[in-house]
């Protein structure tokens, strides 16, 4: 007779450990990949709202380098408040990843310790249900657990001249992911016992056969992969993008239109990009007026208000600040509510200076500043044949329309 699993008990407390502390930036850029943007917001933050909807009672307990405490907060703003009012105060991580899952536990053990721990890792944000289902339930029934995945090369041992040494059997072999799930109070005192330093173990798994605990491992999933290479990445930005626009059918428009005077100078700014011309544009900031139209088609889109209301041009604090400034805040407030800007179309309005030599570095400029795909940002430019103030050449004007896509 196959003996069914146990059912959950509602007295069996769950909580996630969730290893954000590394510094690894081998897929590019130079910040860590847990905090690098994927779609509308950044890797963590798809993480732990992934693992909060497999669990939506679990605690959630998050190990953050020191230097990150402000990509961090800024991560959580993403979340739903039921998701977020599960967020412990964070952990900073320690020299080693079995360092930093320790002293997660030990923050856990301190507060109200939980019956099972899943350990995750932050670069896996497709962990979905019917994961950490089987993780608890393993868990439960076995003590300590791991997901594993058959391989499917064959794999080679070798020794230090690159000569195969031997081929085990791949039958007998899987490839570990996480959720690893365990018994809280038996990783705890292994990683107690694993933390003399003798020795480094690479997952929690290791370090349960290494006090002596047998590990059962239960089945995982190609698609729960660990976000390493810019290849995983391209291959995680296709995943979310099928899911996306499913996910925010609320679909919005705004517009925005800026004005700005030419006076004596060298140099204008559009778009982030400097271009030379034979005056400046005056303003109290570094008057990028296409910038400032893009700003307020973005805040037209979520009906709150325009640049002027966020950043008032008579406070002190914003003499001189950088459009960039502007802008992110404004996609920051998109992101907030669950956003995402789906497409930006823009149009200058001058005699000169040309803009066509200019146009695809702006259109890069405000990509990156918005965290877009180059090709959802649009600009053109257009004469106005010689008539009124830009024909005359007096100044700039710019337009700007944004479609942004909200959660219903
Ligand atoms: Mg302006």
């Amino acid at each position: 007779m196959i003996e069914k699993a146990p059912e959950l008990r509602p007295k069996n407390t769950i909580a996630y450990l969730v290893v954000a502390a590394g510094r690894g930036s081998r897929a590019g850029e130079g910040i860590p990949k847990q905090y690098r943007f994927l779609g509308n917001r950044v890797v963590l933050s798809h993480t732990l709202s992934a693992l909060h909807v497999c669990a939506p009672k679990a605690i959630i307990q998050v190990v953050i380098h020191a230097d990150d405490q402000e990509l961090y907060e800024e991560c959580l703003t993403n979340l739903t408040p039921q998701a977020r009012a599960l967020v412990q105060p964070a952990v900073f991580g320690g020299a080693t990843r079995q360092e930093s899952v320790r002293l997660g536990l030990e923050a856990l053990a301190n507060r109200t310790p939980p019956d099972v721990v899943l350990i995750h890792d932050a670069a896996r944000p497709f962990v979905d249900p019917a994961i950490v289902e089987r993780a608890v339930v393993s868990a439960q029934t076995y003590g300590a657990a791991a997901p594993g995945v058959a391989l499917t090369d064959t794999v080679k041992q070798v020794n230090d001249q690159l000569m195969v040494v031997a081929t085990p059997d791949r039958h007998c072999l899987r490839a570990v992911q996480t959720p690893q799930a365990f018994q809280f109070l038996l990783i705890l005192e292994a990683h107690r016992k694993a933390a003399d330093g003798l020795r480094e173990y690479t997952d929690d798994a290791m370090i349960a056969e290494f006090a002596g605990y047998s590990v059962h491992l239960f089945l995982g999933d190609t698609k729960n992969f660990k976000l390493t290479t810019p290849e995983d990445f391209d291959r995680a930005m296709d995943i979310i993008k099928q899911h996306t626009y499913a996910d925010l059918p609320d679909i919005r428009t705004g517009q925005g239109y800026d004005v700005h005077a030419f006076e004596p100078g060298d140099q204008v700014w559009l778009g982030g990009v400097e271009i030379a011309h034979v005056f400046k544009l005056a303003g109290h900031s570094d008057a990028d007026v296409l910038m400032h139209a893009i700003t307020d088609a973005l805040l037209g889109a979520i009906a709150e208000g325009d640049i002027g209301a966020h950043f008032p041009p008579s406070d002190p604090r914003w003499k001189g600040a950088a459009s960039r400034i502007f802008l992110k805040h404004a996609c920051q407030r998109i992101r907030e509510r669950g956003g995402m800007i789906a497409h930006l179309d823009a149009t200058i309005i001058c005699e000169a200076p040309k803009i066509g030599p200019h146009r695809d570095r702006i259109r890069h400029s405000l990509a990156a500043l918005m965290a877009l795909d180059v090709d959802r940002v649009a600009i053109k430019a257009t004469t106005t044949e010689g008539l009124g103030f830009t024909g005359r050449k007096e100044g700039i004007a710019a337009l700007a329309i944004a479609t942004i896509r909200l959660p219903s």
